[in-house]
Parts: C-alpha cells; sequence; structure tokens
C-alpha cells in the first residue's frame, strides 16, 4: 500500500514528484510510454524560468528526475490500463501489476495529434517538425514556415509565428476555419498569414541534411498536387490527453480532458484523487503551468494524507 502514487514523467508527475518526496511520503512515480513527457521530443526550451540560456528538453526532464529521486521518489516503468477509485483505496492495474495507494496524482499529460505523413516522424523534434510554436517559434525567425490545422490551436500558433517568421502559411483541409470568430479573423486578417484551402499535406521533404525543405501537397477538390518550400512545419491538429483509463471513474469533458472540481484546478470529485497538467489543461499547455500544477497537486495530497491518516 502506498501513501501517493503519481502517473506520468512529465513536467507536472516530475514536480508532484519532488514536492511530495519532500513531505517524506516516499512517492512511487509511475513513467509510461513517453518518459520525460513531451519536453523531451523538443530541442531547446527558452521560456522555462531559471534558464537564461535556454535548456535542452531532455536534459531538464534529467535533472527533475534526479531532483525527485534524490529526495526519495521512487521509479517504476509501467502502463497503468485500469483504475477503481470507488473505495478508500485506490487500485490501479497494468497488464502485469495491481498497485494500491491512499492518494493518486494523475499527470499523464496529452499527445499532439500527428497527420501520420512520411517524412514528419523522422523530421520530429529538431529538425523542422515541431507542435509547439511558443517552445520553438524564434528559431525560425525570417524564414517561411506552414501550420497545419484549421482550429484556435493553429490560429493561435500562426499568429504567434508572425512575430518571427516571414511568411506564415496556414494548410487546411476544408475552406472555412474551425477556430472561433474572433481568432479566424485576427488570423485571416494579418498579412504574414497565407491560408492554403482545401489542402492536404501528403508528404514532408527533407534537404541534405534531414532537416525540413518542404512539403507536398494535394488540393482536396481540383487533385493538383504542388510543393511548398519551408523551413518549419507546425502540425496543430489537435491534442488527445491520455485519460482514456480513467473514463467512468473520473469526469472527463467532451475532448476527454479531466474536469477539476469548482474552485480547484488539481482536485477530483474524488477524495485524495488529484489531476494535473496536460491531462487537465488544454488552455496553457506550458511546461511551466504544468510545474505549477503539479506542486498544487502534491500539496493536495499531502494535505489530504494528513487528515485522513
Ligand atoms: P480542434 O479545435 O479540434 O481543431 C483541430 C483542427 O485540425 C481542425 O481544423 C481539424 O480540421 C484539423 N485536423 C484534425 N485532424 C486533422 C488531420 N488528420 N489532418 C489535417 N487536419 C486535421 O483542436 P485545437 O485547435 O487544438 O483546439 C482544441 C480546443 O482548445 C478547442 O476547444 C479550442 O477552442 C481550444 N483552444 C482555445 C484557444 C483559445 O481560445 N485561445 C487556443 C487553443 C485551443 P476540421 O476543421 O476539418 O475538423
Amino acid at each position: 500500500m502506498e501513501n501517493v502514487i503519481i502517473l506520468g514523467t512529465g513536467c507536472a508527475g516530475l514536480t508532484a514528484g519532488i514536492y511530495t518526496a519532500r513531505a517524506n511520503l516516499r512517492p512511487l512515480v509511475i513513467e509510461g510510454v513517453q518518459p520525460g513527457g513531451q519536453l523531451t521530443t523538443t530541442s531547446e526550451v527558452e521560456n522555462f524560468p531559471g534558464f537564461p540560456e535556454g535548456v535542452d528538453g531532455f536534459e531538464l526532464m534529467d535533472r527533475l528526475r534526479k531532483q525527485a529521486a534524490k529526495f526519495g521518489a521512487r521509479f517504476q516503468s509501467d502502463l497503468i490500463e485500469r483504475v477503481d477509485l470507488s473505495g478508500p483505496e485506490k487500485i490501479l492495474k497494468s497488464a502485469a501489476q495491481e498497485y494500491k495507494t491512499h492518494a493518486l496524482i494523475i499527470a499523464t499529460g496529452a499527445s499532439p495529434r500527428m497527420i501520420g505523413v512520411p517524412g514528419e516522424k523522422e523530421m520530429f523534434g529538431g529538425k523542422g517538425v515541431t507542435t509547439c510554436a511558443t517552445c520553438d517559434g524564434s528559431f525560425y525567425r525570417g524564414m517561411d514556415v506552414a501550420v497545419v490545422g484549421g482550429g484556435d490551436s493553429a490560429c493561435e500558433e500562426a499568429l504567434f509565428l508572425t512575430r518571427f517568421c516571414t511568411k506564415i502559411y496556414l494548410i487546411h483541409r476544408r475552406d472555412e476555419l474551425r477556430a472561433s470568430d474572433i481568432m479566424a479573423k485576427r488570423t485571416l486578417e494579418n498579412p504574414k498569414i497565407q491560408p492554403v484551402w482545401d489542402t492536404l499535406v501528403e508528404r514532408v521533404l527533407a534537404d541534405e541534411k534531414g532537416h525540413v525543405r518542404g512539403l507536398t501537397l494535394k488540393n482536396k477538390r481540383t487533385g493538383a498536387a504542388s510543393e511548398l518550400v519551408v523551413k518549419g512545419v507546425f502540425v496543430a491538429i489537435g491534442h488527445l490527453p491520455n485519460t482514456q483509463a480513467f473514463a467512468g471513474a473520473l469526469p472527463l469533458d467532451e475532448l476527454g480532458y479531466f474536469i477539476p472540481e469548482a474552485g480547484s484546478q488539481v482536485k477530483t470529485k474524488v477524495p485524495g484523487v488529484f489531476v494535473a497538467g496536460d491531462c487537465a489543461d488544454h488552455v496553457y499547455r506550458q511546461a511551466v503551468t504544468a510545474a505549477g500544477m503539479g506542486c498544487q497537486a502534491a500539496i493536495e495530497a499531502e494535505r489530504w494524507l494528513a487528515e485522513h491518516e
């Protein structure tokens, strides 16, 4: 029987690990399919406070992990598939094992949806394909780039990129944006953003160094193929929160994100169960906001355990 189990080793999970370990709770941190979370797929992180020269995403996560381990957090690799949160003991089940815990912090993150075309995976993370303009936009100063998608995220990414890039092609599979009216208007009125309607990305093209040099596109209406020269591709076709294992046990919104209790970002309707980071936040989605939620969840778990000892 554990005091507290933390699911996830992104910024939220590891920060919760640091705080609960420093509170002498000896947390068990379970790391899933992507140890270190989404930041390990980005090269340089320039907006995490305390690193004026920037920090490699992988290194930052490695430091957080070491910091949690230093104070007594224990790590285990496993994938939780089912949970039973109905009793005082929270039960978590993977294919091979069952875990029992008093308190649970779920920080399982979200995965960016990818297009799934040749070249995308190969050039993801440092070679020109990315899912985060806030993280990587400034590396494309003075260059032409493409944003794929037609929702609020795609518009937000495209607008953010106007600060650095010469031209932003907004590639959307229909002829109308899904984004809110205000975001769509702002996007379409920006002279640096050129929409490319009714268009699918068929392939991401590499230069001789294996970095993005362009895209092969296909017009859905005419069937015509074309090549677009860009140095960066920002995929913004939505995220999938990693919450499937908890459906039925905790309330999820229509997009699959956890719905916290009113008045809190991290408490859930089940006493002793807390959520943190991108699995419960589709608005900010930043490393530092995830870390902040991890800290809140840890403090709440600590208080809850003290009250229920
Ligand atoms: P979204 O609203 O689901 O939009 C995804 C976009 O990607 C859609 O335009 C969709 O096309 C396109 N798409 C999906 N799969 C695709 C594929 N395989 N190939 C090509 N295109 C594909 O996702 P989101 O923009 O990330 O927004 C998620 C939620 O967060 C929304 O509720 C949004 O309002 C909110 N959000 C709000 C803000 C803000 O208010 N500032 C910022 C970001 C996000 P179709 O349109 O054809 O389906």
